[in-house]
Parts: structure tokens; sequence; C-alpha cells
């Protein structure tokens, strides 16, 4: 694929992407316009995937968290074209079909407690926001439509629409935008790494506590946490964190949400991520993996009790949205549904996490590597100036090194993985969950080079 512009208009040379793609493609989060060396992906298979010029990337992050069942799945690509071609199109709102109903009953089985009401939508943001009103709406209800606020944790990321944008902690993401849709609070988030000595390890649940009084128990709807959160490198909560936050939360009065977005349907070796640490919230909020990201599609899975007042007053909860259950989404997560479980990728996942954890923790030796951690198959290696006492890098170097110097690197070496500078720099793995010691092994050799790179710099 190396031959430039067919003489249609349509570019096909990989020179010929990458011009058309600065002039015309807006991608996501990233500079508009430049990017002379913007990899243009054309196939997948298993972990890999291959660019332009032919040459294989190791898939180390399921490309954004998403293709848990990894790339090339036949399968999913026919359960797709099948339903399109049976019925392409049916809405979940006055209508329903059967892919859907299906799909929604699979859901209500696998998740925890009777957390068996399944809204369907486009994606994680859809679903945050869609959590977020159901809560006021839910309150409001009952009764109590003074409850408004939520609470999230300093760092994390749960979308870019107006209303998860509020709940998101991440000053980057919010500045540009402000003001916030009101009510968005934020609580620190679970460094269990830079814990003083001697701190209550229940310390950040017990500040969602406070934050709750602060505010004003009848002020505040909900509590949204990720089961480990992504932003700050994969935080994973302390023993006891989600069992204290299910307490306070209960005697407050105020729902907890858990994102999954990232943390269901395997990521974790659960299917959803709060099954993990023992957790039954009131409304799970997921996406990426629902579908392996073969197609588009999010959920909010939602507890008879946060139904209930639907239900017994007759009132519809009035939100919507087109492509919510779509039927060849819905296909396509049930095909997906399938191969998880004839696989036991779940099982996969328990079987070699401590493989992935170990091929990470090997690179201790690399003066660079602070800390490593995380859950499953979502890892965080956090990269500090000083490993004996733990001294982050400046904000400037911590930047430079991300965004200059491990970026262009890991993409060189063609690993697919995340170097963020999102709180601390950190790099991250979420490889899919059909991997095993043999990707482990090459992403610790690449990483081994990359990093002492670095590290001599
Ligand atoms: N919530 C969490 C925890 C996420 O990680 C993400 C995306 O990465 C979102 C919400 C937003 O999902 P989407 O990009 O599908 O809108």
């Amino acid at each position: 694929m190396t031959t430039e512009a067919t003489g249609m208009g349509v570019p096909t040379g990989t020179a010929a992407l990458q011009e058309s793609a600065r002039r015309h493609l807006w991608r996501h989060f990233a500079p508009v316009g430049g990017d002379d060396e913007l990899p243009v992906f054309v196939r997948g298979d298993g972990c890999s995937l291959w660019d332009t010029e032919g040459r294989r990337h190791l898939d180390a992050l399921s490309s954004l968290f998403c293709v848990n069942a990894g790339h090339g799945r036949a399968e999913l690509a026919e359960a797709a074209g099948a339903q399109a071609r049976e019925l392409a199109y049916a809405t979940t709102w006055d209508t329903a079909h059967p892919r859907a109903i299906e799909l929604a009953e699979r859901i209500a089985g696998l998740a925890p407690g009777d957390l068996d009401r399944v809204f369907f939508t486009s994606g994680g943001s859809e679903s945050v926001e869609s959590a977020l009103k159901l809560a006021r709406a839910h309150h409001r209800l009952r009764g109590e439509p003074s409850r408004v606020k939520v609470i999230a944790r300093e760092l994390a990321y749960h979308g870019t629409t107006f209303g998860a944008l509020s709940a998101t902690g991440l000053p980057s993401a919010r500045t540009p935008f402000e003001p916030m849709m009101p009510g968005g609070c934020h609580v620190p988030h679970t460094d269990l790494y830079r814990a003083p000595e001697g701190r209550d390890p229940l310390w950040a649940a017990d500040a969602i506590e406070k934050r709750i009084l602060f505010e004003g128990p009848g002020t505040v709807a909900a509590v949204i946490l990720e089961p480990v959160q992504n932003s700050g490198g994969c935080l994973p909560p302390p023993p006891g964190y989600f069992a204290r936050a299910r307490d306070i939360c209960d005697r407050h009065g105020v729902l907890l949400i858990s994102d999954d977005t990232i943390c269901g349907w395997g990521r974790l070796g659960t299917w959803f991520g709060a099954q993990r640490f023992d957790l039954v919230p009131d409304i799970i909020t997921t996406a990426k993996g629902l579908t392996s990201a073969y197609v588009p599609m999010g959920a909010m899975i939602v507890s008879e009790r946060v139904a209930e007042p639907f239900v017994e007053s007759g009132e519809p909860f009035a939100h919507g949205l087109t492509f919510g259950g779509h039927p060849v989404a819905a296909a396509v997560a049930l095909a997906n549904l399938d191969v998880i479980e004839r696989e036991d990728l779940l099982g996969h996942v328990r079987r070699h996490e401590a493989d992935l954890q170990a091929a990470l923790e090997g690179l201790f030796d690399i003066p660079i590597v602070g800390d490593v951690r995380g859950a499953g198959y979502f890892w965080g290696i956090e990269l500090v100036a000083d490993q004996a006492t733990r001294e982050p890098f400046s904000p400037e170097v911590a930047y430079e090194l991300t965004e200059r110097v491990l970026g262009p690197a890991l993409r060189r070496r063609r690993l697919i993985c995340r170097a963020a500078d999102r709180g601390y720099p950190v790099i991250q793995l979420a490889p899919p969950l059909i991997a095993g010691p043999e990707e482990f092994a090459e992403i610790g050799a690449i990483l081994r080079e990359v990093l002492t790179e670095a590290a001599a710099r």
C-alpha cells in the first residue's frame, strides 16, 4: 500500500493518507493538523495491528482499553453482517427488538446483585451522562429534588460530555470548557504509592463521607468511582475501600455508581470491575469491551431499588439516544460475550495477570521505574526522578518525558501503549484478554529498551 493517490480523489498511500488526515480528519485530543509520523492502521489480528507500510505493531492497550477479545475475529464481523441483513435498525424507545432484549437479559444475569435493568447507550460518556441524570431523576421522584451533586475523584476521567465532564477530575480536560455543569465535587484518589506512612489506609474512602457532610447529604445525588482508576495510572483501591464507600453512601442516601467503562468485560478478570472488589453498586456504567469495540455500544445497568420509583409511579425516565440498543451493536455484543465465555477469557486473565505483573516488575532495575500497579490486564508503571525517595519529576520534565521522549520512542518500537502525564508520568498497559506470556515478554523487552534509553537521557 505505498502507491499514491488513486486518481479518484481517494488517497491510498501512506503519505497521501497522512496528508489527507492532516487536512480533514479532526483527531480526538490531538493537535489539529500536524503529525508527520501518524501511523495509519489497515488490519488487525489477535494482539497485532498492521500499518499502511506493512509493519506490525503490538497492541498492548487493546487499542483504547476496548478490543478485549482481540482483533480480527470473523465471528464478530459476521454477527454484525447477519444482523444488518435481517434488521438493521429498530429503536428501544417505544418499540423493541430481540437482540436488545436478549442482551439486556444476559447482562442482567452477569451483573452483581439486583442490577437487572439495562439502558443502552453508544459509549462511556453517554453511559455516565445517563447515570448522572438517572440519579437526579430517581431522587426527584422519591421527593428529594435537592439531591443533584455528584462526588468523583481527583484526576478521574469519566468522559467528555458536559455532565460526565463535571465528574471528570482532570483539570486539562475541564479548564478549556468552564464553566462546568454545576454540582461536580472531587475527593482524593487512592494513591497508595505516595501514602504517608501510618496513614489510615481507608483515609481516601473517609474523605468521601467528609465531602458529603460538607456539601450537605440532602444535596448529594451520587458518588461515582472506577474500580481501578485509569487516570493517574491504574490506581487500585486499598483493601476495604469499596466496602467503606458502600457503607458511607448507604448511610447518607447517596447512590453509588461504578464506572466500569474500562474495568468491565474481563479487564480485571471478572465480568465487572466492581465484582473484583465485591462491590454491589446501585448503577454500573460501561461501554468499550462490551462489543470488544467491533461496533460502538455502551450501557447503564441499574438496580431494582433505583428503578423502583419509575416502576411505581409509571413516570418515564425522560432520556433517550437514537442508537441506544442498536440491533447490530447488540448482536455483536452477544457474539462477543459468547467468545469471552467459550474461551474462558476471565479465567485466562486471572491465570496470567501475575505474569504480566512480573514482566513489568522485572523493569525495577531501571532507575526511573518507581511503581508498578494495577489488576487483571490493566497496569501502570509510574516513572520517578528518584526511586529511593519516590521523588516525582517536575511537571516540565514529566511532560518532556512522556510527550517528547517516551511517546515517540514507543511508536518507533511499535508498541501500542499509553505514555501519559495525567497527574503522574505513567506508562499504561491493557493488552487484549487473549494475551499471554509471549506477548508479555515482548512488552517487557520493548519497555526495557525504551525506558533504559529515557533513563540515560
Ligand atoms: N468513563 C471512563 C472510566 C473511561 O475510561 C472513559 C473513556 O475512556 C469514559 C467514561 C468515556 O467513554 P467514551 O470515550 O466511550 O465516551
